[in-house]
């Protein structure tokens, strides 16, 4: 089954007279959706009571919840390896208190280090994480790479899907659609991309218009601002085509559960 779902709420949410996040789960199964992200990405301010309650109320209604963890996470980085460590783990256990096991990861940026060198320390660091993560007890999760936008962050999609083959029963990689369309500048080529993914049985998405430039990534959209645009009629039919537990969110701008009850219903219709 593949779930629909917005990372973060939607101004629709706060205006039908929800406040907290709480109420999110009940609120999307209201709309028909089954998946929410929730963001730790400028801190990881959660506690494990608040978790609690919203694990409860995703399993109520049926909502999987993913986190997106701190954007500050830079593996290429190797002297901030501890605060890396200790960040991924506490996104993991606020992740699985609510009944989730998608931790969706920002790999690095490649700050005065060659290509070559982030990736490798990239690479190291991912190794040390995933050795320390079943020293310290997990076991059911999965850190979810993400594909990024500007030319200057790990990765591109060959990048993430080489990381990724490092562990395959822990890694997969988040395919942010929107991402790899600002580093294509709009040329992004659909087939070649799920024709990559074909080795993953799960796949995250990210599915939202973004602006670019020259350096890649500026803002999201929403999916009424064609301009940045991609095809998501064939996006959808590549999708139809994949295994099965695939997870679609929504990052468009402020109305990202109205834009995941469209992309739900484009994919529905394709079939
Ligand atoms: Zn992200």
């Amino acid at each position: 089954m593949v779930r629909f779902g917005p990372a973060g709420n939607d101004i629709k949410f706060y205006a039908d007279g929800n406040q907290s996040s709480v109420d999110a789960p009940r609120w999307l199964a209201g709309m028909g959706l089954n998946a929410y992200e929730i963001s730790f990405g400028r801190g990881i301010r959660m506690t494990d009571k608040t978790a609690q309650v919203i694990g409860a109320q995703a399993a109520t209604h049926g909502v999987k919840i993913s986190v997106h963890a701190p954007y500050y996470i830079n593996l290429a980085n190797t002297e901030n390896l501890e605060k890396n460590y200790h960040y991924i783990k506490r996104s993991l256990e606020l992740l699985a208190i609510m009944g989730g096991n998608r931790l969706v990861v920002h790999t690095g940026c490649q700050m005065q280090m060659t290509r070559e060198v982030a990736l490798a320390n990239c690479r190291q660091s991912l190794q040390i994480v995933l050795q320390r993560l079943k020293d310290d007890g997990f076991n059911d999760y999965w850190l979810c790479l993400e594909t990024m936008g500007k030319y200057t962050q790990i990765g591109n999609l060959d990048e993430i899907c080489d990381l990724c083959a490092l562990d395959p029963q822990h890694l997969m990689p988040t395919v942010d659609l929107g991402h790899m369309n600002c580093l294509a500048q709009g040329n992004m080529n659909l087939e070649h991309v799920f024709k990559q993914l074909e080795k993953f049985p799960q796949v995250h998405f990210h599915v939202s218009f973004i602006e670019y430039g020259i350096k890649g990534e500026i803002r999201h959209l929403t999916l009424a601002d064609k301009q940045y645009g991609f095809d998501l009629e064939v996006v959808m039919q590549l999708l139809h085509k994949r295994p099965g537990d695939d997870v679609v969110i929504s990052e468009s701008d402020s109305i990202m559960a109205q834009d995941s009850v469209k992309l739900r219903d484009f994919y529905l219709q394709q079939n």
